[in-house]
């Protein structure tokens, strides 16, 4: 299949849902690009499969507007919208073969030839060899891809998933996630992904919304939330972060903080707007930025590198990295992940260090006003 849609991008404008006086979705402006691969992250109970539901026309909006290019299909029944969706459960027809169940969907339209449309599909989900097979005789990863292929074959100008890997387990979830990544640029359409699992949004999507109490807290691409989160919500659901008090004592291109008696920069455009002097920072680094010397060896440090002391209170070797918790004066409990260090050099518990990291790496975030 290499038709590449024009159908336009999703639109959702003011779109809303309430039940009663809960509101699990509070009205949002989202714009998924045509062709693009999307994806609406949160935890659970956030509001993402209500706003799936919703660009399906399975769920009526309390307020707001759904648009498919310039078409406003607010109104129109979910069989009547060039979208399609894949669940989590897979709902295959166990009593048809594999062909017959990607076939499905042409034949209730009356088509009748469909072997070749079947037959591309199969080549797209790389099941040429499993025609024949019923559902049961395949792996729970090829049966997603089954799943894929019957909604596929429709032709939809989008594809909507719903925790579509919910149900594999870890290994098969990372193939699969690469698989779909490879069959949305094959087909070109446009896939809106709902998953909790950030690790699979960042290796998937091309755009990230990060949900939060019906919300979207921030919206990007993967390695811009992750470098540059705006909130602490997103700085702890998208990998971990060390999140240090501090107060700015310097406003300017870098702003200057006091953390734990040190003093600390930050890139003032990876800072909120407001930020004034005496005002307080949270400043975030995350684990894998920051290195460790021995408090002996601080003369080695590199001038211009962020730094705080800090003392080991665990070290924990998970092969591809040791990961650290260090107490220091600037804040309890930070990360450090250092990777390829020898065994016999690392740093024990009780060992007096000293945390060092580029400035670039860290941002800051309004610990009064979450989102901005
Ligand atoms: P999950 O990953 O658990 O599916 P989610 O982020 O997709 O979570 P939604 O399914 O969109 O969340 O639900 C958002 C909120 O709306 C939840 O608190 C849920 O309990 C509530 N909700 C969903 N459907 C209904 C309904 N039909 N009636 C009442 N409340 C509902």
């Amino acid at each position: 299949m290499t038709d590449k849609n024009t159908g336009g991008d999703v639109r959702l404008r003011g779109i809303s849902k309430s039940y009663g006086s809960f509101t699990a979705v509070q009205p949002l402006d989202l714009t998924v690009p045509q062709g693009s691969f999307f994806a609406l992250l949160g935890a659970s109970g956030c509001g993402k499969t209500t706003t799936l539901r919703m660009i399906a026309g399975l769920e009526d909006p309390t307020t707001g507007t759904v648009s498919l290019g310039d078409r406003d299909v607010t109104d129109l029944p979910p069989y009547k919208r060039p979208v399609n969706t894949v669940f989590q459960s897979y709902a295959l027809f166990p009593h048809m073969d594999i062909q017959e169940n990607i076939a499905f969907g042409l034949r209730r339209r009356g088509i009748k030839s469909v072997k070749k449309q079947v037959d591309e599909m199969l080549e797209l989900v790389q099941l040429g060899d499993k025609a024949r097979h019923k559902p049961h005789q395949l792996s729970g990863g090829q049966q997603q891809r089954v799943a894929v292929a019957r909604a596929l074959i429709n032709h939809p100008q989008v594809l909507l998933l719903d925790e579509p890997l919910g149900a594999l387990d870890l290994k098969l979830r990372r193939q699969m996630q690469l698989e779909l990544k490879r069959i949305q640029t094959e087909v070109g359409i446009t896939f809106v992904h709902v998953t909790h699992d950030q690790e699979e949004a960042m290796t998937m999507a091309d755009q990230v919304a990060v949900m939060n109490g019906g919300r979207v807290e921030q919206l990007g691409a993967p390695a811009d939330l992750y470098e540059n989160p705006r909130t602490t919500f997103v700085a702890n659901f998208l990998g971990t972060s060390n999140l240090i008090e501090a107060e700015v004592a310097e406003t300017g291109t870098d702003i200057v903080v006091t953390a734990g008696g040190g003093k600390l920069k930050v890139p003032g455009d990876r800072s909120p707007s407001a930020v004034r002097s005496g005002g307080k920072l949270l400043v975030g680094v995350r684990p894998e930025k920051i290195s460790l010397a021995h408090a002996d060896d601080e003369g080695t440090i590199a001038d211009g590198r962020n730094r705080v002391t800090g003392r080991i209170v665990d070290s924990s070797f998970i092969g591809v990295s040791t990961q650290y918790v260090v107490d220091s004066p600037a804040g309890a409990g930070l990360q450090v992940y250092e990777q390829n260090i020898e065994r016999d050099t690392r740093l024990v518990p009780g060992a007096e260090v000293v945390l060092h990291w580029n400035p670039a790496h860290t941002f800051g975030l309004d610990a009064s006003q979450d989102i901005d």
